[in-house]
């Protein structure tokens, strides 16, 4: 049978963070969307329609790699399938709607649900059962009810369709309607739907891990990476130093092109240095005027951002602060706060210490200060 797919790509994924939405971070070398469209191309499809947030164009038309037809989508999951049906210009007798955040999608699957639609089915949709107990709680986490979890099942997707009976459905929902899947459209407007055996590996990215899951069961090798990064800036004029973000009082300031943060610049170096990106001095050149002055969040903001884009999490970060003065005992926690903060990552994964060297060197001598800082950087191979 003449098949066609729709991509629902419409989230913008706030519970998995960074700045990328999931269905388009790269997994594996490819982004998450990308997983979806090749497998489906593979299998047949005739025709696949991605819709997306409009703002997300550009980062769908890259992810789908020229494979998909990129479409604007509506303000709720359903509204957006709307969209993408309007979008099919080919008439295939079967349409697949398929969640993007869902990559595990493989060749064996989509004849599984196309067979069932030949065998005489109208909606079929992939399901697991589901292994752990289940209770009700509150919002306090009292439960409620013990829940029997026989025959109870988790829908998953892509959800498979005959043509006529889906558009059907949805000409016949009213327009505002907003329903978490495709089945429920459909049963909505009488029809009777099958489900066939779903597969682990078409979990749903959800969270921040999920990433790193999906990777290993779609077979990409991940590696630790450690980066390694020292800064030193000398002391000037002033009544302040920035350190790791924080601003402390002092007799002296720090001579640098920015604010002289040692502690970021090199806890930005040892990230880089995770990811093989050169050092902070390619990124943001001291001979560019724009960096005079600059706060160094951008700097680390920058760094998250690139090991985010590379598919890369920040596993650890352990900056050394080496000084007479000022001290910064009173001051540790601050700079822990502030750069798990940037860096979206744990408290409990960020380290600041301090150390003196003993009254000797230019250290000893207070002409200056240093950082020294080594991150751990889980990323593919
Ligand atoms: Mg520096």
């Amino acid at each position: 049978m003449k098949f066609a797919a729709i991509i629902v790509a419409g989230g913008r994924g706030e519970r998995v963070g960074g700045e990328i939405p999931k269905q388009y971070k790269p997994l594996a070398g490819k982004p998450v969307i990308g997983w979806s469209v090749e497998a489906l191309r593979a299998a047949g499809a005739a025709e696949i329609v991605a819709v997306c947030a409009p703002e997300h164009a550009d980062l769908c038309r890259n992810a789908t790699a020229g494979l998909a037809k990129i479409v604007d989508g509506g303000p709720t999951r359903t509204a957006s399938v709307r969209a993408g049906l309007a979008a099919l210009e080919g008439d295939p007798e079967v349409i697949l709607i398929h969640d993007a955040a869902r990559p595990g999608l493989d060749g064996e699957l989509i004849g599984a649900l196309v067979g069932a639609l030949e065998s005489g089915a109208a909606a079929v949709a992939p399901a697991l059962a589901v292994p752990d107990t289940l209770r009700r709680a509150d919002a306090a986490g009292r439960i409620i009810e013990d829940v029997a979890r026989d025959g109870l099942m988790r829908i998953q997707t892509p959800q498979a369709f005959r043509a006529d009976v889906l558009r059907a459905a949805y000409g016949a929902l009213s327009v505002d309607a907003s329903m978490t899947d495709d089945i429920a459209v459909v049963r909505a407007n009488g029809v009777e739907a099958k489900l066939i055996p779903g597969d682990a590996k078409l979990m749903k990215i959800t969270y921040p891990e999920d990433i790193a899951m999906l990777e290993r069961m779609l077979g990409g090798e991940r590696v630790i990476c450690v980066g390694n990064g020292v800064d030193a800036h000398r002391f000037g004029d002033g009544e302040f130093v920035t350190l790791c973000g924080v601003r402390i009082p002092h007799a002296k300031g720090l001579v640098g092109h920015s604010d002289a943060d040692a502690g970021w610049h090199a806890l930005v170096d040892a990230i880089l240095g995770a990811l093989g990106e050169g050092d902070i001095g390619a990124h943001f050149p001291p001979s560019d005027p724009q960096w005079k002055g600059a706060d160094s969040e951008r700097f680390l903001r920058h760094a998250a951002k690139l090991a985010e884009s590379a598919g890369a999490r920040i596993v650890h970060v352990d900056v050394t602060l080496l000084c007479e003065r000022p001290k910064i005992g009173p001051h540790r926690e601050a700079m822990r706060v502030r750069t798990a903060q940037v860096l979206g990552i744990p408290l409990s994964r960020v380290s600041v210490k301090a150390t003196t060297t003993e009254r000797m060197g230019f250290l000893g001598r207070e002409e200056g200060l240093a950082a020294q800082v080594t991150a751990t950087v889980e990323r593919p191979a």
